[in-house]
């Protein structure tokens, strides 16, 4: 794949896929950065709106502070409009977090159409405990959006944010209830798009259970012998 790739001849449409805490926003930038690629997380456009006090923004904290996804038609407008503006005339994008349904899976297929399928679909998978360990620990900064763990991904000055040193903080949505409320929301809408994406062929699962640099490793390893 990665020849074809370099040579300008497929594009990479890459989603991620997996549970709350499971490292996609980590992996997105690594990623991203590493294909030279376009890429957003729906939840930090979410969150921009939030910050910005938009009317989505004001719709969308109810559903994001109860730990439930936003409806379909919103967030499906919010990033084909994302696409519409980013993606051009590059090589491809990277989605962090979208699609989270079957609706959003199918929308974003018909946008892209038949000669621009979606694909790599790389599923994140990481066991309960972890995930709980992780959005425990989860420190993020509300300036850039970089997420840091207490234990395993520190900032080099504690609390405060490597890029741009403002302080950290914790996330709203990461306290107990609303962490139950989206790892249910995650099984009930999102897990059935492993088996989606494995009927088209495009699905690559990732052991997210191991180190940050690992995991990078292996997403990398398979994103090169995708084809
Ligand atoms: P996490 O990184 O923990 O998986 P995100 O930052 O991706 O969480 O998302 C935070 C919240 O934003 C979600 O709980 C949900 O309310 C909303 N959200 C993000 N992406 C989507 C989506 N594709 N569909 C519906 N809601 C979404
Ligand atoms: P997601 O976007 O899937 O919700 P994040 O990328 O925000 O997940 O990661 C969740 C938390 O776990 C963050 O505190 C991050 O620093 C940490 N983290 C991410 N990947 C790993 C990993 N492979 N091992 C240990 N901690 C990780
Ligand atoms: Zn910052």
């Amino acid at each position: 794949m990665k020849d074809l790739f370099d040579k300008g001849v497929i594009s990479l449409n890459i989603i991620l896929i997996g549970p709350p805490g499971a490292g996609k926003g980590t992996q997105a930038s690594l990623i991203a950065n590493k294909y030279n690629l376009p890429f957003v997380s729906s939840g930090d456009l979410f969150r921009e709106h939030r910050k910005l006090g938009t009317k989505l923004g004001l719709l969308a904290e109810k559903y994001m502070n109860q730990g439930e996804l936003v409806p379909d038609h919103v967030t499906i407008d919010m990033v084909m409009n994302w696409l519409d503006q980013n993606k051009g005339g590059s090589s491809g994008f990277l989605l962090d977090g979208f699609p989270r349904t079957v609706q959003q899976a199918t929308s974003l297929e018909k946008a892209l159409g038949n000669a621009n399928p979606v694909g790599p679909a790389v599923y994140i998978n990481v066991d309960k405990d972890e995930l709980l360990r992780r959005l425990t620990g989860r420190r993020v900064c509300m300036r850039c959006q970089i997420s840091f763990h207490i234990h395993s991904n520190p900032p080099l000055i504690q609390d405060q944010c490597d890029k741009c040193s403002k302080p950290l903080a914790q996330r709203e949505d990461d306290n107990f209830d609303a962490v139950e409320a989206r790892l249910d929301a995650y099984r009930r809408n999102t897990e059935p798009l492993v088996a989606y994406y494995d009927h088209q062929n495009v699905l690559i699962e990732i052991d997210g259970n191991e180190t940050i640099r690992q995991v990078s490793k292996d997403i990398v390893e398979s994103l090169d012998c995708f084809n």
